[in-house]
């Protein structure tokens, strides 16, 4: 099938929100991928799909613990832990290794469960499946390297099993198509991605930003394949989970990955971010689940699509209006340390009419632009007089 068409708006907004990386956003695909929806891999399935355990396992009365609160909830399905904890500095806990088999088998036994751990080499993948570990996740760390992820599916050839793939700790989708196709073409065609937000070196309110964009482009890309949200590790705290889920189902993904523990101050590994079962609770409880097979479905996905761009670009802008007050802040420094005038007519006058003219280029309407520039040229004045009224630093 050919891949569907994107419409050029969603195009130009798109490069507009990756100027740095267009060539990396909507790139065509080399392959399509042959993938088998979520119902074929779990029977019976509900929508949405719900993930939920804790982030290592830890100790057998930990996992079982937390394994009978969130299946009480009557509303997750998989039953997740770490068996191996990729940790960013040595001589932190590493999950609990093979042993922890045991007490996934005990889960799936006593509550009913599926049980999925994240697979990083090909000897994790062989332990996994010799123990009946129902689903695999490659994790963000692992996506990253072409080398691991071609192990792993060398590793699953010839083996029916589901295999969930993190996006790249970084945001190039490239990557995270690349493994999707690396398994694609060891056969494994129950496939899913998760979306757990991207690294950042930037000052946000999250542990790894969304990008919405980069898992909307994955969906437009390949509309069969199932995409999971981890709303756990996007946020890194549980205060904006609750968000950052409604938004996920909101843009359809098909499911969603929670971290829970029966005592999250307690656990070893992303402690703030865990939710207790009862917590998951309350959560599940509050999302809003859209009706799927509304008539007006493709009106309100794409509104919704373009409000999440609308939000990822307000969010750049507030960032670029931060960053121009600091440098306005250091202009008022430098001028009350010369002794000069706050404000210089030539500037303004300059400023007024090139600004102008770059908006009338880019179609924006002239008083609109006008507008904006007296109100951000007021700003800089005040915080100009300001910084002059304190006098100069000793
Ligand atoms: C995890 O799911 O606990 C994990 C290690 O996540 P990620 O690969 O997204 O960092
Ligand atoms: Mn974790």
């Amino acid at each position: 099938m050919p891949a569907p068409a994107i419409p050029a708006f969603l195009l130009t907004l798109c490069r507009f929100l990756n100027p740095d990386r267009s060539s990396a956003v909507f790139y065509s695909p080399a392959m399509q991928l042959n993938t088998q929806p979520l119902s074929e891999w779990i029977p019976g399935v509900k929508h949405p799909l719900i993930i939920s355990g804790p982030c290592g396992a830890e100790t057998e009365e930990q996992v079982i613990q937390t394994a009978r609160g969130i299946a009480a909830l009557g509303k997750v399905s998989v039953f997740r832990a770490g068996i191996w904890k990729p940790r960013t500095r040595p001589n932190s806990f590493e999950g609990a290794g093979p042993q922890a088999f045991a007490w996934l088998g005990r889960v799936k036994t006593e509550t009913g469960l599926l049980t999925t751990v994240e697979v990083a080499t090909a000897e994790h993948v062989e332990l996994a499946l010799k123990h009946g570990v129902d689903i695999l996740w490659i994790g963000a760390r692992t996506t990253v390297n072409p080398f691991s992820v071609q192990e792993i599916a060398e590793a699953l050839k010839g083996v029916d099993i589901p295999v969930m793939v993190k996006n790249p700790v970084h945001a190039d989708i490239q990557l995270w198509i690349g493994a999707l196709e690396r398994l694609n073409l060891a056969g494994i065609t129950k496939l899913a991605a998760i979306h757990r937000g991207f690294y950042t070196s930037d000052k946000t309110c999250y542990r790894n930003i969304p990008r919405w964009e980069i898992p909307i482009d994955l969906q437009t890309q390949y509309p069969a394949l199932p995409i999971i949200c981890d709303p756990s590790h996007i946020c890194g705290r549980t205060e904006t989970i609750q968000g950052v889920a409604q938004k996920a189902l909101d843009l359809n993904m098909a499911g969603l990955m929670i971290e829970t523990h029966v005592n999250p101050q307690a656990a070893l590994s992303d402690a703030k971010q865990q939710l207790t079962p009862l917590a998951l609770g309350i959560l599940l409880d509050s999302l809003k689940v859209r009706n799927v097979t509304s008539a007006n479905k493709a009106f309100t996905d794409q509104l919704e699509q373009l409000r999440v761009m609308i939000d990822e670009i307000d969010e750049q802008m507030i960032r670029t209006l931060a960053q121009r007050m600091k440098m306005i802040n250091r202009v008022g420094e430098y001028k009350r340390d010369n002794n000069v005038t706050v404000f210089q007519l030539e500037r303004w006058q300059e400023i007024l009419k090139s600004r102008m003219a770059m908006g009338i280029i880019q179609g924006l309407d002239e008083n609109f632009v006008k507008e904006v520039c007296e109100l951000l040229h007021k700003e800089s004045i005040r915080r100009q007089t300001e910084i002059t009224q304190v006098g100069k630093p000793r």
